[in-house]
């Protein structure tokens, strides 16, 4: 084995994080050949909690896992970090205008932009899971001028893997028969899950559907309101889906998608599709060598259109509110 890849792991005592981390320390990040040292960052309150993970973590015996470090500043968390998962943000609370959302989590994803640029490693790849997930990957990628842009990543592999599954469950195809399906836009109820480009064993996903009123109606709320959908079952939000969510979006940007095929993940634009350059928006990405870029010169139709636009005015907003609240 090589040396560690070190792989810091914010808001590491909440849900998500209890999901997460022993699935990359037993090799479920970057494969099983890969070692790993962890740090984890979280609140001072919750450094506690996040000492009861390690212990648990310690208790495990994983081959792979060659240290834990667990940290309350985050100069010291991200240092040489190769991949940050800022899983750890602010909730919205009962009665929270949009505005004191933005600045809780302008307060945390500024500083820690800063700290990875002032310390991380020249590979790293950030991904951003707290929401709002794209712009305060946004505010991080801000913060860090000397960190290539492309290296800030927001997560919609979630919105990606349940459109999978639901496209497959209604068409009786297997997950892996599934290929060239999009989410575009904000990781919010208004991204939109697009099939006019998917296929189920090769054959458009529209024409196997054969069912307008079905993507509209049923298919589209369905992916976009599936986490209220978890709440209201589990009493609890997503967290094992997300942290595998997490940990797909990271392997497929070091592995690449398969050939013809390609993942959703936001990402900042290069003006593509009419989104304004430099929001962080999610796309059909392709990843290759361990980069990421957008899939060109899709062609996009009305429904898609008004969708994806209705979405990307809805990160404008999030990004004028930022700027309009002094956060960067
Ligand atoms: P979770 O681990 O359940 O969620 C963490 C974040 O992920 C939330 O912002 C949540 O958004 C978001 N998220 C994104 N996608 C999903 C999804 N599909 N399902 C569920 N959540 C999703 O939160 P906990 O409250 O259990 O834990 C958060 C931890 O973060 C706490 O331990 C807290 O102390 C820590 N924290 C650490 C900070 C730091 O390290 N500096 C800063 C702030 C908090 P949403 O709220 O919209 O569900």
């Amino acid at each position: 084995a090589g040396a560690p890849v070190t792989v810091t792991v914010t808001g590491a005592a909440g849900q998500i994080g209890y999901a997460l981390l022993f699935r990359i320390a037993s090799g479920h990040l970057l494969g099983p050949d890969v070692p790993v040292r962890l740090r984890l960052l979280e609140v001072p309150q919750a450094v506690k909690a996040a000492e009861g993970t390690a212990m648990e973590l310690d208790d495990c015996a994983f081959p792979l896992l060659t240290g834990i470090d667990i940290h309350d500043d985050a100069t010291a968390a991200f240092d040489g970090v190769n991949v940050a998962l800022l899983v750890g943000a602010r909730p919205r609370g009962a009665g929270m205008e949009r505005g004191d959302l933005l600045s809780a989590n302008g307060g945390i994803f500024g500083p820690q932009g800063a700290a990875i640029n002032a310390g991380a490693a020249q590979d790293v790849r950030v991904l951003v899971v707290g929401n709002p997930a794209n712009t305060n990957a946004w505010i991080a990628a801000q913060h860090a001028p000397d960190v290539p842009k492309d290296r800030f990543t927001a997560m919609t592999r979630l919105d990606h893997n349940r459109a999978v599954a639901q496209l497959a469950a209604r068409t009786g195809a297997g997950v892996e028969d599934i290929a060239r399906l999009t989410i575009w836009g904000n990781h919010s109820a208004t991204q939109y899950p697009d099939l006019s480009h998917a296929t189920v064993r090769g054959t458009p996903a529209l024409e196997v559907v054969d069912d307008e009123a079905w993507v509209r109606d049923t298919f589209i709320p369905t992916v976009a309101k599936r986490g209220a959908a978890i709440i209201e079952a589990r009493g609890a939000s997503s967290a094992a889906s997300a942290a595998n969510a997490a940990l797909d979006h990271v392997r497929t940007w070091v592995t690449g998608t398969p050939a013809d095929d390609w993942t959703s993940a936001g990402v900042v634009s290069d003006g593509s599709y009419g989104v304004p350059e430099g929001l962080i928006s999610s796309f059909p990405v392709i990843a290759r060598d361990g980069e990421l870029s957008i899939v060109p010169d899709l062609e996009i139709d009305d429904f898609s259109r008004a969708r994806i636009d209705a979405s990307v005015a809805e990160l404008v907003e999030e990004r004028d509110a930022v700027r309009a609240l002094g956060l960067v």
